[in-house]
């Protein structure tokens, strides 16, 4: 089978050419306009995707060297994500299924980030266990079939990329901050700062008061995380203690999303008995966690795989995979088919 599979559900345009179930291309526009905005601006993404995917898809299908008429099927991301961003794909892959009178599979962009594990040689064996970390969600998944996904835990608040993002923006880092907290955390010190840890019950993440305690940390320049006491550096001396400290910082804060993270992964795998582990999601990217899941397992006697960069944050070749799965069970969805910003949730 040949599947065309388009991405659009946030601020990346993405096409992908999955053949049999290899990926031989995976084509990523990143829009570079929300920058100057520290943010994702839906209307912006919207009329990018637009203005993007046709090219995408014509430079994935050349990547794989396929045309048009070789395409079996379409697929694209129906939810979760911006409505304006979906309805893009989902309109673009719906005039195509009709164009070439070729089936149209609707993938739900969280299954597929799991699934971006199933796309190398070496795969997790079923029942298998996912980490999905990304901009808007954190979820344990317990995988069973690769259409037999349950979510086990979730974050009751902001998901781990978010606390990413809004603790470098605390930091004056500019949209996303992820990579770069990754990048200085390479230079600093982890043991040098200590941020609380959420007790939360269950599988289940927060990080909404990691975040409070950053921003009341630089509030002191680093003096005090008492949140009373808050406040009591001026503009200036919090600027100089980022400034000197910011490897440490972002070592730290890095250190302790990543213990977060990787103690309640440990615990549903133990409590589980699953013995194959994933990552997943654009944090799936981030050296320290990639570093310490693998550690983890060695430790443990776990399996554990981690998709490549390309599939980790948003990209049609984990749209493709998904597509190829439900081809495979033919499972198609009609020409209304509709996209929805929430769903697997
Ligand atoms: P969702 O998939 O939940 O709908 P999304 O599609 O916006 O959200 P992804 O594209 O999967 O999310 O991931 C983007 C997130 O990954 C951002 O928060 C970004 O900061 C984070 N990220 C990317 N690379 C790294 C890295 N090396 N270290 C830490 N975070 C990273
Ligand atoms: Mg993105
Ligand atoms: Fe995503």
């Amino acid at each position: 089978s040949v599947i065309l599979a388009i991405e659009s559900s946030c601020d990346e345009t993405s096409a992908a050419v999955c053949v049999d179930g290899k990926i031989l291309s995976n084509n990523i526009a990143t829009q570079a306009v929300h920058a100057q905005y520290g943010g994702v601006v839906p209307e912006l993404a919207s009329r990018a995707h637009l203005q993007n995917i046709v090219p995408v898809v014509d430079v994935a299908l050349k990547k794989a060297g396929k045309e048009l008429k070789d395409v079996d099927a379409i697929a694209f991301t129906q939810a979760p994500g911006l409505i304006g961003s979906l309805l893009v794909g989902a309109t673009f892959a719906k005039s195509l299924s009709l164009a070439l009178n070729k089936p149209l599979i609707s993938v739900n962009h969280m299954q597929a980030h799991v699934l971006a594990n199933l796309i190398p040689d070496r795969k997790p064996e079923f029942p298998f266990l996912c980490l999905t970390v990304s901009g808007g969600h954190t979820q344990i998944v317990l995988c069973k079939s690769p259409l037999d996904l349950e979510v086990i835990g979730e974050t009751i608040d902001d998901a781990a990329g978010e606390a990413f993002d809004k603790c470098a923006k605390l930091l004056g880092l500019p949209y996303p901050g992820g990579p770069l907290i990754d990048k200085y955390a390479r230079e600093g010190d982890p043991a040098r700062f200590q941020f609380p840890e959420p007790k939360i019950p269950n599988y289940n993440f927060s990080f909404s008061g990691l975040k409070t305690a950053v921003l009341y940390f630089l509030m002191n320049a680093g003096k005090s995380q008492i949140y009373k006491e808050a406040f009591t550096a001026t503009e200036e001396e919090r600027k100089k203690f980022i400034e000197e400290n910011l490897y440490d910082i972002c070592a730290s804060l890095q250190n302790r999303i990543i213990t977060i993270l990787l103690k309640k992964f440990a615990k549903a795998a133990k409590d589980l008995g699953v013995k194959d582990l994933c990552i997943a999601g654009g944090v799936s990217a981030n050296s320290g966690l990639r570093q310490a899941f693998t550690e983890m397992g060695q430790k443990n006697g776990w399996n554990t795989f981690i998709p490549e960069f390309q599939y980790c944050t948003d990209n049609a070749g984990m749209i493709a995979i998904t597509a190829y799965y439900k081809y495979l069970n033919k499972e198609f969805a009609p020409l209304t088919v509709q996209p929805a910003a929430r769903g697997f949730e």
